[in-house]
């Protein structure tokens, strides 16, 4: 044979091999959505309603400057649901920590199974002044028109917190008890930080030996339009959230007259040394939630992007230049950067002898704030530049093969049928992340079908959430106690 024919053929032949590979690699993926088999709530949609407008009237609002907080508001809140939810406080044990923290405890009947605890907020985001009069309903009107129910916490986070005590109180009605420890938490200055109330239940129930299986919080929703490339709606579950923090790049001496500049001036310096770290950026790397991700959607793509996913061994530098094109896929992948604050200079004609700057990072699960730091020192390679950095680490990444994962993913199916359930990366925080020393794992998820839009009423404008969502969330909470209460397989 000549030298280029057989050239030719091992060439085919490779190619041919890749081709029944990928191809094979393709038709193997099977989708990771169990099938829906939803019990029936029956739900006093009418009380149910009432109860979540009633409780937005109350201005439970959470301020930077605690002195600003009126406890008034959150004593009569408090009141409110001893009234709402008769059956709930008088047969589960209720206690408050730290005055306004809440905290229920279901009794199971198996006390060998470890404790199962849901929870959510009841603080709210103040109205932003001068927004008042662009809400269609009053913020803490409660008002329902036309199916929806309008006002701050209707989707961040009273919803939570009335839709689980709803379920309970149903499910009470129902004759339902549970196999284990069942335990609802709900904090009251999650928006600022929640030190005050998840923390410090998280550190008693710690101090008392009580530890979970899973603790779920709010989070990610289902999602109409959340993944190009699959039709249907994606709800996803956050299995962890990504770091804060903030460094501080700052630069002193050679000042002088600004007549007789040098060549490079603390504002050149610093400057030069924020586009260089804008031009490198962190790497992108598919991998951890953001990865899990793909893998739970990639089954209900179509037949190409399935055979990009499902060969990632080849395409994986493909796919991550695609997600590094947009800014929401690209937090996704890699820990970013943001310059956020800039100072320098105080007079026309003198220049500066200090210049600082503030970059907000997010960081990836994996990017310690020590390796964050020794990234910008090379990437800046300026010695003169100091850097300082402060904040929080990312959150442990919660397991996506536990059996509360599953759980938590068949309780969504259940209600949102037509929905694909995956695990993701939250890029805001919650107060998910306090309870990451007494809970094997912690998940986040909101359990109502809005569009990407709709999200951003959350700390915006005219937040509402429609009564049917509200209702599936009630559902929604009575499916997972249901779930994560089955015997043991
Ligand atoms: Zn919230």
């Amino acid at each position: 044979m000549k030298k280029w024919k057989l050239g030719l053929v091992i060439v085919g032949s490779l190619l041919f091999i890749f081709i029944i590979v990928t191809v094979f690699n393709t038709v193997r993926i099977d989708s990771k959505q169990p099938v829906a088999h939803p019990d029936e709530l029956k739900v006093n949609k009418q009380e149910a309603v009432q109860h979540l407008s009633k409780a937005i009237t109350y201005q439970t609002i959470s301020y930077q400057d605690r002195s600003k907080i009126d406890f008034n508001e959150y004593d009569q809140f408090l009141r409110f649901l001893e009234d709402a939810f008769p059956r709930v406080y008088q047969e589960l044990e209720v206690e408050k920590i730290n005055q306004y923290g809440l905290v229920f405890k279901w009794k199971g009947s198996d006390a060998s199974r470890k404790a199962i605890g849901l929870t959510s907020h009841y603080d709210v985001v103040p109205v932003i002044d001068g927004t008042e009069d662009n809400w269609k309903q009053g913020p803490f009107s409660g008002k329902v028109t036309n199916g929806n129910i309008w006002g701050r916490g209707t989707l961040d986070d009273k919803i939570g917190v009335i839709g689980i005590l709803q379920a309970a109180e149903t499910m009470l009605d129902q004759g339902f008890t549970p196999d284990r420890d069942t335990y609802f938490m709900f904090g009251f200055d999650e928006e600022i930080g929640g030190e005050q109330g998840a923390q410090v239940i998280a550190r008693t129930l710690k101090e008392r030996g009580v530890t979970f299986d899973f603790v779920l919080d709010e989070g990610g929703a289902v999602v109409n339009d959340m993944v190009p490339g699959v039709d249907q709606p994606v709800g996803v579950v956050g299995i962890s959230e990504k770091g804060s923090a903030t460094a501080e790049l700052s630069i002193e001496g050679s000042g002088g007259h600004s007549s007789q500049p040098k060549n490079h001036t603390n504002i050149g310096r610093l400057s030069k040394a924020i586009a260089k770290l804008e031009d490198t950026q962190f790497k992108g790397d598919l991998k951890g939630p953001g990865e899990d991700l793909f893998n739970y959607v990639a089954p209900e793509m179509s037949f190409g992007m399935r055979y990009v996913f499902a060969n990632k061994f080849v395409f994986e530098p493909l796919i991550e230049k695609i997600l590094l094109q947009q800014p929401a896929s690209a937090a996704l992948i890699r820990t970013t950067i943001a310059p956020t604050i800039f100072n320098a200079g105080e007079q026309y004609n003198a220049l500066p002898e200090q210049a600082s700057a503030i970059i907000n990072l997010r960081l990836m699960p994996g990017d310690s704030m020590e390796e964050v730091k020794t990234f910008i020192e090379e990437t800046i390679d300026a010695p003169d530049i100091h850097v300082n950095i402060s904040g929080t680490e990312a959150s442990e990444v919660s397991s996506t093969n536990s059996r509360s994962f599953s759980s938590i993913q068949q309780a969504a199916r259940n209600v949102y049928q037509n929905a694909v359930i995956a695990p993701y990366l939250m890029f805001a925080g919650s107060d998910a992340r306090q309870y990451d020393p007494v809970a094997k794992d912690t998940y986040r998820f909101l359990p109502v079908q809005i569009s990407s839009e709709d999200l951003n009423r959350m700390h915006g404008t005219n937040e509402f959430v429609s009564v049917d969502n509200y209702i599936h969330a009630i559902e929604f909470y009575a499916e997972i106690i249901k779930e994560a209460n089955k015997p043991p397989s």
